[in-house]
């Protein structure tokens, strides 16, 4: 490798991406070509990746993704490393401070979550297709996109963050966050510190970049930033909607409304199933978009699950009771078209038992983590995805049944749902019917990535688009290197 005055050719690269960082272009063209425009004194040094103008923050990560191609597969990985190690060493710290802006779940379990981050897939996972024949030989590779706009919910801030960060790096992207307002100061401090390590270890400032104070309007200029090549939505149905709108392509990971159904089976330990069903719809307060909303029970079972949920610690409230709650957490607007419409409100969203027991009047303390009653199949409670600890539980007359019902309380997001039964035809009936991206059977809706169940976490599901739970795969390019010759030395 060259040597300038002791600066080495990569060292030199970096420099000068830096210094183009700081033109006022907005064109991937541009950033790369000096323009003749002049030089802004605004720097990006010095912010780790927090920014207030979109702009800025899209150049600060297209000149941050150039540098990241110097770095090779191993500043890659030292990135993931960089983000796991992090979010294990401070998940008290953060989940302490994500829980304190957005008032929303529970401690335990915002730590956990950030805990859980080791669990995400990095470079490890992309692996390249080779073909070897008389012709020659051809590679199929996964390409980066360049700068990815990643929309981030406000129940889990950083640890969405955090795991889009390892997925969309492993694959060769740096990134630009509009997160959700309720969780954007978390957000800016969990960015600053990854940036930090990452600029200590690999000499990348801005590889994540946020915004500090998020808007609409940072949403659009950002959607709009030539800089910005995809974009990777994990949020409810108006931004889905908002981001197909844009004419990028995005992956979405969007809503869901997960069911449940206990079947009608003897040999089931209802005790396991109440438990599981507390361990999926009670987590983080129900902010989990895979969490159990709502239980169709089979005949029998139902009688046996609700002794069992009370056994393993829910509240049972009679229909008075769910009326005083259901008044409290349902308010209605008229949208465009005329008609009523519910809205969940924001006050009971992720909010302890305790507090949807004190409107109910019946006594219920910290470690009831879920309200159960029985309610009809076309209950608020059912049909809305409201993520509060009153888990609807519905009686059904035969298995059949218990699966149509929970299909249309689905309402098609192809999302989530799961099933206890030991009957394997049953099994296969509903997994057919629900076609969901995530479907556990005999567990609780978090084995469904990778928590007492096989397999790999993210916290971006991409339900509406279909790319599924992401993994750096997602966010990549098909490439296909062809070289023909006699090369085959067979
Ligand atoms: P939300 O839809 O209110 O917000 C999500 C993000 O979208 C935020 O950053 C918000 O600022 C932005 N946003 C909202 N409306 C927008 C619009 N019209 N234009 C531009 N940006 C907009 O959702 P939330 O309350 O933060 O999170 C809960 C929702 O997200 C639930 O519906 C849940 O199912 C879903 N979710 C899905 C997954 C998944 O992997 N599929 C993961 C987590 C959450």
């Amino acid at each position: 490798m060259s040597q300038i005055n002791g600066l080495n050719e990569a060292m030199i690269r970096d420099v000068v991406l830096e210094v183009l960082g700081k033109l006022p272009s907005t064109s991937v063209q541009t950033a790369r070509v000096p323009s003749s425009k002049p030089i802004k004194a605004t720097a990006t040094q010095g912010r780790y990746g927090v920014f207030q103008d979109p702009d800025q923050a899209a150049k600060a990560a297209l000149v941050a993704f150039e540098q990241l191609k110097t770095k090779g597969w191993a500043g890659r990985a030292k990135v993931c490393e960089i983000v796991k190690t992090l979010c294990w060493d401070k998940a008290q710290e953060w989940g302490k401070i994500e829980f304190d802006e957005t008032k929303i779940g529970r401690l335990d379990h915002k730590i956990e979550k950030l805990q859980g981050i080791k669990g995400v897939l990095g470079v490890e996972s992309l692996i390249p297709l080779g073909m070897s024949g008389d012709n020659g030989i051809t590679m199929e590779e996964n390409a980066p996109w360049g700068v990815i706009l990643a929309i981030t919910p406000v129940t889990h801030s950083v640890p969405t963050i955090a795991g889009n960060i390892i997925n969309m790096v492993a694959a060769g992207n740096s990134m630009v966050i509009n997160p959700h307002p309720g969780g954007a100061a978390c957000a800016a401090i969990a960015v600053r510190e990854f940036n930090k390590a990452i600029h200590a270890e690999i000499g990348i400032e801005n590889l994540i970049c946020t915004i500090e104070k998020p808007t609409l309007e940072s949403f659009k200029a950002l959607t709009e930033a030539p800089e910005i090549a995809l974009l990777c939505i994990t949020g409810g149905p108006g931004v889905v909607a908002a981001a197909m709108k844009t004419g990028k392509r995005a992956i979405c990971a969007g809503p869901g409304n997960p069911p449940v159904v206990v079947d009608d089976c003897p040999v089931l330990d209802f005790d396991r199933v109440a438990r599981d069903i507390i361990l999926g719809g009670g987590y983080d307060n129900n902010l989990l978009c895979i969490g159990e909303k709502q239980v169709f029970a089979v005949g029998a079972a139902f009688d046996k699950l609700m002794k069992s949920m009370q056994r393993a610690g829910s509240k049972l409230v009679n229909s008075g009771q769910l009326d005083r709650i259901r008044k409290e957490v349902f308010t209605f607007r008229e949208d465009d078209g005329g008609c009523s419409q519910a809205i969940v409100n924001p006050e009971f969203i992720g909010a302890d038992a305790s507090k949807l027991a004190a409107v109910a009047g019946v006594n219920a303390d910290s470690r009831t983590e879920l309200l159960i009653a029985e309610t009809a199949a076309d209950d608020l409670f059912v049909v809305k995805e409201q993520m509060t600890t009153f888990l609807p539980i519905i009686r059904c007359r035969d298995f059949d049944e218990a699966v149509r019902m929970a299909y249309e309380s689905e309402h098609g997001f192809k999302h989530s749902a799961m099933v206890h039964t030991m009957n394997v035809a049953n099994m296969t009936k509903m997994a057919r019917e629900m076609d969901t991206t995530i479907f556990v059977k005999n567990g609780p809706c978090v084995a469904g990535l990778g928590l007492g169940g096989e397999g790999y976490i993210s916290f971006s599901v991409a339900t509406a688009t279909g790319e599924g739970i992401t993994t750096p795969k997602t966010f990549t390019r098909f490439r296909r290197c062809a070289l023909v010759d006699q090369l085959n030395i067979v």
